[in-house]
C-alpha cells in the first residue's frame, strides 16, 4: 500500500497527460485539476491503480463546459415543465448567438446615445398584438402578476375569486406569492361558482383592482360558473387579467384557452401571461395593456429586479418576428403525418430485429395550458427496459411509459431527429439485449 502511493503521479505530470491537455481546449483548469485531485485521491484509496489516474480524471470531466444535457423529447408533452418548457426556433436560437457578445441592447447606435432597452422587442409584441396601448416584458409570467398587482394595488385590495386562487406547480401558489407584496386579497364567490355580483358586494373604496387568473392547469366541470372581462369591467375598477398560457390570438385548436387580444378587446386594463408556454419563445413575463398603467409598472422599484436579459429580449423578438416556433408546429401537427413517420420508424427498428409498433399516443399541451385537451397523434411502442438507457445515452431520448410499454411520441420529435432516434434506440438495444 505504501508502497503504490508513492507510486501516485504528481498532479502536475498527469495534468501534462495528453488526454487532460486536450481537455484544456474546452474546459479551465480548476476543473480539471479538481478531476485529478479526486482521481489521486482514488488511487490513495486503493481503488484504482496509481497509472489509472489520468485516465481516471479524463473519464470523470464533463463533455462540455455545461453539465446540462440536450434531451429529445418524444414523451408527447409539448411543453415540459421539467424539459424546459417551450423548445425555441431556430430564429430565436440565431439570436441569442446575436445577443451573447455586446449588443445595442440600451444604445442607439446612430446617435451613440443610450436607448430604450430593449426596443425592438417591445415594438415586436405591440406589433403582433395592436390591440395592446404599451407592452413590458419581465422575467417570467409570475413576476408579471407580481409587478402588476403591486404597482397598481400595493398597501390596498383586490378581489379574486375562489376559483381562481391557483398553485402553478412546484408548490408555487399564486395568492401566497403575491401577498408578500402588501396586497390585501380579498376573496370572493365559491369554488366553483362566482359571480360579478360576489365582486359588487365585496368592493369598497379600498379596492384597487379585481385580479381574474386564468385557470391554465387545471379544469372544473359541473355545477360551475365565473365572472367574464366584460361583467368585470362594469364594476368600474381596473381588470388584471392573468392569462399564464399566452396565446396572443385565438387559437381554433385551444377553444377553451384565452388569448390577449381577446381578453384586451374585452377591457382587461392589464393582461399578463408567460413567454415560454403557448407562445413558445423564452421564459419571460409579458404585460399588456393599458399606457398609464403599463407605465406605473415600468417606473415601479419592483421592475428592476424582475428585469430580462439581453438574451431574453432577443430570444423573444426572434421568436415574433421568426418562422413559427416548435411549440406552435408540435401543436398543429397532422395526425396521419405523425402516424407515417412512426411506420417508418418502427419499420426501421424491426429490420434491425427490435420490437417495435406503430401505436395512437395521444400528446397533451402540458404545463403551458388546455388542461384535458388530446392531441391525436402516434408513436412508436417498444420494450419498456429500453427506458432508461435511451434516457441516459447521448442523445438523452425521453419517452413514456403507458400499459407496460415504452412508447416514443414524435410529436415534439423534429423529423431531422428521427434517424437519430432510430440510432438511438438501436444502442439501446445493443445495451440491453433479450
Ligand atoms: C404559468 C402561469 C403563471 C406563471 O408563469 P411563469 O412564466 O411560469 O412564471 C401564472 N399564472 C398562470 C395562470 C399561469 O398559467
Amino acid at each position: 500500500m505504501e508502497d503504490a502511493r508513492r507510486h501516485i503521479p504528481g498532479t502536475d505530470t498527469v495534468l501534462g497527460h495528453p488526454r487532460l491537455v486536450a481537455a484544456g481546449q474546452r474546459l479551465n483548469r480548476t476543473t480539471i485539476k479538481a478531476a485529478v485531485l479526486a482521481a489521486q485521491e482514488r488511487a490513495r484509496a486503493g481503488e484504482i491503480g496509481p497509472e489509472a489516474v489520468a485516465d481516471a480524471a479524463a473519464d470523470a470531466l464533463p463533455p462540455a463546459a455545461t453539465s446540462l444535457r440536450p434531451v429529445i423529447n418524444a414523451t408527447g408533452v409539448v411543453l415540459h415543465t421539467n424539459l424546459g418548457r417551450a423548445a425555441l426556433s431556430a430564429a430565436a436560437r440565431e439570436a441569442l448567438l446575436t445577443a451573447s457578445g455586446y449588443a445595442d441592447v440600451e444604445f442607439d447606435l446612430a446617435s451613440g446615445r443610450r436607448a430604450r432597452r430593449g426596443r425592438g422587442t417591445l415594438d415586436a409584441l405591440r406589433a403582433v398584438v395592436p390591440a395592446a396601448e404599451a407592452t413590458l416584458v419581465v422575467n417570467n409570467g409570475a413576476a408579471a402578476v407580481l409587478l402588476a398587482v403591486t404597482a397598481i394595488a400595493a398597501g390596498r385590495e383586490v378581489l379574486v375569486s375562489r376559483g381562481e386562487l391557483v398553485e402553478i406547480g412546484d408548490g408555487f401558489r399564486l395568492p401566497e406569492l403575491l401577498t408578500t407584496t402588501g396586497v390585501r386579497f380579498r376573496e370572493v364567490g365559491t369554488t366553483n361558482r362566482t359571480r360579478v355580483g360576489d365582486y359588487a358586494s365585496a368592493a369598497g373604496p379600498d379596492t384597487a383592482a379585481v385580479l381574474k387568473v386564468h385557470p391554465s392547469n387545471f379544469r372544473v366541470s359541473g355545477f360551475t360558473s365565473a365572472a367574464s372581462i366584460p361583467e368585470l369591467v362594469t364594476l368600474g375598477l381596473p381588470v388584471i387579467a392573468d392569462l399564464g398560457s399566452g396565446l396572443l390570438h385565438p387559437d381554433p385548436l385551444l377553444p377553451d384557452e384565452p388569448d390577449v387580444t381577446g381578453a384586451l378587446r374585452a377591457g382587461a386594463a392589464v393582461v399578463t401571461a408567460s413567454g415560454d408556454k403557448l407562445l413558445g419563445g423564452p421564459q419571460a413575463g409579458l404585460v399588456f395593456g393599458r399606457t398609464d398603467l403599463v407605465e406605473s409598472l415600468r417606473r415601479h422599484p419592483l421592475a428592476r429586479a424582475l428585469r430580462v436579459d439581453k438574451l431574453t429580449l432577443a430570444a423573444l423578438e426572434a421568436t415574433l418576428r421568426g418562422l413559427d416556433p416548435p411549440t406552435r408546429v408540435a401543436l398543429h401537427l397532422d395526425p396521419a403525418q405523425l402516424r407515417e413517420r412512426a411506420g417508418e420508424l418502427a419499420g426501421r427498428l424491426r429490420d434491425a430485429g427490435i420490437d417495435a409498433r406503430v401505436v395512437d399516443s395521444a400528446g397533451v399541451v402540458g404545463g403551458g395550458g388546455a388542461p384535458g385537451l388530446d392531441l391525436p397523434g402516434a408513436g412508436v411502442a417498444l420494450p419498456v427496459r429500453y427506458a432508461a438507457p435511451l434516457r441516459t445515452g447521448r442523445p438523452s431520448v425521453v419517452g413514456r411509459v403507458d400499459r407496460g410499454r415504452l412508447v416514443l411520441d414524435l410529436r415534439c420529435v423534429s423529423p431531422a431527429d428521427d434517424p437519430v432516434v432510430a440510432a438511438a434506440v438501436r444502442a439501446a438495444a445493443a445495451g440491453c439485449p433479450g
